[in-house]
């Protein structure tokens, strides 16, 4: 027997689907949640992360004072923006799967998170059920880089640990992610009237592909991967190009890994630049590269003896569910909060075959999502805060 009410967990996702939130876009979804996150008892604010990214809201954080203040405060996070297509989304329901008509992603990353975590958090005080203080954040721009994780203020919560629901792997927790570089490589080489003077020119697009070919790129091994994702350059046909822009990334669990992975990308282009030269005039002319590397997120590592993990696996172990964990090629909002000294790991929802238009959830997934969210709160209420 469960008290988390299926029906309305339902329901709430589907109309948080319908209210388009696209990252820099989330007001609206915002202001739906500020008014439940309220009526549920919680102090709500919202941070000037909106202003800082140049979206139309901020973070949305809401405490909850809780019942049982002997136990450790918790964080439950997730995303309140979607990728693009993401606007007008018309939810389809066939039996317990929930889809899109084709033409856009469901939204279910994350709006399943956010649902789990009301429809908990409005079990608990409808049955006063005993409970820790619990710090509730929705982010903004996620899926635009974690940005709005990235200016959130963590000194305003109480909570040291907790979790992010924003994952697709059913049945898993993550606890382990990669810290990413984000490049961009700006290739120069020289202009020049492709069909009159092609000698006096250096074909930048051609130093780049040179660079490229030369790129270990893909999976390099376990830990690691790396991409070239973007090309941009070139004015016209019989123009011999002067600048390609290239933008990649690398990713890995190990930051030696990351740190030998991007400095490989970033002398691929240099050699290759060093061996296109001419002498024009007199004058001696290379191609040449400015490379721009970002770290884009740390790594995350949270440790099986983390207390965290403890819960987790404690809650699974009391509804008879599987959790393992898992590492993740991907990043999310608890690699910022990992970063920021938080210990938060990422547990399942139900999402599947998220960023296409194919995305899917099956509402029996989330239904034992938000069971396992449920019984990890009222666990954590048991919990006593280390001295
Ligand atoms: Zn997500």
């Amino acid at each position: 027997m469960t008290l988390i009410n299926h029906e309305r967990l339902k329901n709430l996702l589907i109309e948080l689907i319908k209210i388009d939130s696209l990252s820099r876009k989330e007001y609206d979804v915002a202001m739906r949640l500020k008014r439940e996150m309220e009526e549920l008892g919680a102090d709500v604010y919202i941070d000037d992360a909106g202003e800082k990214v140049g979206g139309n809201v901020g973070n949305l954080i809401a405490h909850f004072p809780g019942s049982v203040s002997s136990a450790p405060p918790l964080l439950l996070s997730a995303h309140m923006d979607t990728v693009v297509p993401g606007e007008g989304i018309t939810p389809i329901l066939d039996g317990d799967i929930l889809r899109t008509d084709g033409r856009t992603v469901l939204g279910g990353d994350d709006k399943s998170g956010v649902a789990i975590i009301c429809e908990t958090l409005r079990v608990m005080r409808d049955n006063h059920i005993p409970c820790s203080p619990v710090d509730v954040v929705f982010t903004i721009c996620e899926e635009a880089g974690l940005i709005g994780a990235k200016c959130l203020d963590a000194s305003r919560l109480r909570a040291r640990t907790g979790l992010v629901l924003d994952s697709d792997s059913v049945g898993f927790l993550f606890t382990k992610a990669p810290a990413a570089n984000r490049m961009e490589f700006r290739v120069y080489g020289l202009e020049a009237h492709a069909g009159v003077c092609p000698e006096r020119g250096i074909n930048a697009i051609k130093v780049a592909s040179d660079g490229i070919a030369q790129m270990n790129l893909g999976r390099i091994d376990s830990e690691t991967t790396a991409n070239i994702g973007v090309v941009e350059g070139g004015m016209a046909v019989n123009i011999v190009p002067n600048r390609v822009i290239l933008r990649g990334e690398a990713r890995s669990h190990s930051q030696e890994k990351l740190d030998r992975q991007t400095e490989h990308m970033r002398r691929c282009l240099e050699e290759a630049a060093e061996r296109y030269t001419l002498e024009l005039d007199g004058k001696r002319h290379s191609a040449r590269v400015e490379a721009k590397i970002e770290r884009d997120y740390d790594r995350m590592d949270v440790p099986e003896s983390a207390p965290i993990v403890k819960l987790v696996h404690a809650a699974a172990k009391n509804l008879q569910l599987d959790v393992k964990t898992l590492a993740t090629g991907g990043g999310c909002d608890a690699n910022v909060l990992n970063q920021k000294g938080l210990v938060v790991a990422n547990l399942s929802t139900g999402m599947r075959e998220i960023h296409t238009v194919n995305e899917w959830l099956d509402l029996k997934d989330l239904n034992l999502s938000a069971q396992m969210v449920f019984e990890i709160v009222k666990l954590n209420a048991m919990q006593k805060i280390e001295a």
